[in-house]
């Protein structure tokens, strides 16, 4: 079985304790890697090295341009290995190598690629005053960054924190989800490889509560904790940072609301609300798990909705063939299973779909759902998506905006009057407009309510990442 160890200070290794965890395929359930189980003592040890690299290493001090050149090398690595990587993030849960391959591994070389120029070229601010002075503003690295990321989308959304942090010139201390542990430490491996100094890039493997995740948010030496996972995880990491006065981003749940209106391009509509619910199983914060259909359309829509839903292939995630793979984890299937076998008690009905073999959930429409219903406001993370039919666009903005997420909608409709209107009303972090997850590095990407603190991506990511200070000088 391969061993994936923690990454500290520019060497690979094991825990003191000698103790591992499995890495177990979603797909034959059996333990595919051997994982270095990290607690306290390895996190006090990367978070030292993490410092040490910060206050006495190169790497804040070399300039941008050449960090650049070095996130630059880091990014044709990971393209060279791009297969290596996206059968790691594939084994350890089950998403189609096609998307791990055609879509992950490609969008981490990006992350690594906007944010080191972003860093470059990024100008700032120069004030004249009125008063013989002229102010500018510095944008200087905080110190140690950590990251704590989720299993859904490992490699992608580990870069997308790592990136801006140290483009910046911050090192960091990233602990990745225990379910997708192994792409982590093949990065860290590919960085010491494309010459970023040791303990830049460092990696520690183990669990959240009483465990490494914990360690790394609650340890004093941290400047910055980025997170992204669970709504409830995110209401700990706070009160964690909260201790040190430590600035936090948490990009949290989802409850993707899509309203499709009768003036839509029905094609277009279709397709983008089968990628928006089904891509990864559903298991995508941003999921367009609540359709909302106005009622001219609601039977030629569920139709053809349905019919693409049951025409998606499930099977062997490693399989070119395959569109939808199992879910996760055994743990996380048993959560999804308990919403689909509860459609009946709560009032609904299951158009298609239910229940696949082992952790399998086929794609599953359930029509009839109250509007107050748990299905329609907790975040199912699965294939499974509830369709409300409306009338008017006061009543559909009303339903989107009724639940506590707020991360993303999406509206379909050809009336760009309404398209600007309705986009205006909507409680969510991004809107799309006929389309779905087009993302710009430079636009604020991240949630209101309980999808999140902060925002991510360009300038965004600059001000969590460095310290903004004004100089003030006098001129003459
Ligand atoms: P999770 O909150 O269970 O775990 C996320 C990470 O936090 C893991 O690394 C875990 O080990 C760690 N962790 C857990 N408890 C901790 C604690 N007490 N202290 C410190 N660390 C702790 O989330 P998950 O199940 O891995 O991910 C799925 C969730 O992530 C979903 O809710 C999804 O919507 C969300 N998500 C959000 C975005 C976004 O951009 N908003 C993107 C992807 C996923």
């Amino acid at each position: 079985m391969e061993f994936f160890g923690h990454v500290i200070d520019g060497a690979e290794g094991g825990s003191a304790s000698g103790e591992t965890f499995p890495s177990v395929d979603p797909y034959t359930r059996e333990p595919w890697a051997e994982i270095a189980l990290g607690g306290a003592g390895e996190v006090d040890r990367a978070v030292t090295a993490a410092r040490r690299a910060f206050d006495e290493g190169p790497w804040p001090r070399m300039g941008r341009a050449e960090r650049g050149r070095l996130l630059h090398r880091l990014a044709d690595l990971v393209l060279a290995n791009a297969d290596t990587l996206a059968l790691a993030d594939t084994r350890d849960m089950g998403k189609p190598i096609t998307q791990s391959r055609g879509n992950d591994v490609p969008r981490a070389a990006d992350n690594l690629r906007f944010f080191a120029d972003h860093a470059r070229l990024t100008p700032a601010e120069t004030l004249p005053m009125d008063s013989g002075h002229h102010a500018y503003t510095r944008y200087d690295p905080v110190g140690v960054a950590a990251a704590v990321a989720p299993w859904n989308f490992p490699l992608m959304l580990e870069t997308w924190k790592i990136a801006p942090a140290l483009a910046w010139g911050n090192t960091v201390v990233l602990k990745p989800a225990e379910d997708t542990p192994a792409s982590a430490t093949i990065l860290a491996r590919l960085a010491l490889e494309a010459g970023l100094p040791p303990g830049v890039l460092n990696v520690v493997h183990g669990h959240g509560p009483d465990s490494a995740g914990q360690a790394l948010t609650e340890h004093p030496g941290v400047d910055r904790i980025t997170f992204t996972g669970e709504s409830a995880t995110g209401r700990v990491i706070s009160a964690a940072a909260a201790k040190h006065l430590v600035p936090v981003s948490l990009e949290l749940g989802g409850k993707g609301a899509n309203a499709v209106f009768a003036d839509a391009d029905l094609d277009n509509a279709v397709a983008w609300s089968l990628r928006a619910i089904f891509t990864n199983a559903g298991q995508v914060c941003l999921a367009g798990s609540r359709l909302y259909l106005q009622r001219p359309i609601l039977e030629e829509f569920l139709a053809r909705f349905t019919a693409g839903a049951e025409a998606m292939r499930l099977g062997d995630p490693k399989l070119e063939s395959t569109e939808i793979g199992p879910l996760a984890s055994e743990t996380h299937h048993r959560k999804v299973r308990g919403y689909v076998e509860t459609v009946a008690d709560e009032g609904g009905t299951l158009h298609s779909g239910g229940l696949g073999d082992g952790w399998f959930v086929r794609p599953t429409v359930i029509t009839g759902m109250p509007a107050g219903g748990r299905h329609q406001r907790e975040e199912i993370f699965g294939p499974v998506v509830t369709i409300t039919p409306f009338d008017t666009e006061d009543e559909v903005v009303a339903l989107v905006n009724g639940t506590r997420y707020g991360l993303n909608a999406m509206l379909f409709t050809e009336n760009l009057s309404r398209a600007h209107r309705v986009s205006a009303r909507l409680r969510a972090g991004t809107v799309w407009v006929n389309c779905f997850f087009v993302r710009d590095l430079r636009a604020p990407f991240g949630g209101v309510g309980d999808s999140g603190v902060g925002r991510e991506g360009g300038t965004f990511s600059r001000e969590f990442f460095t310290e903004p200070k004004a100089v003030v000088m006098q001129i003459g």
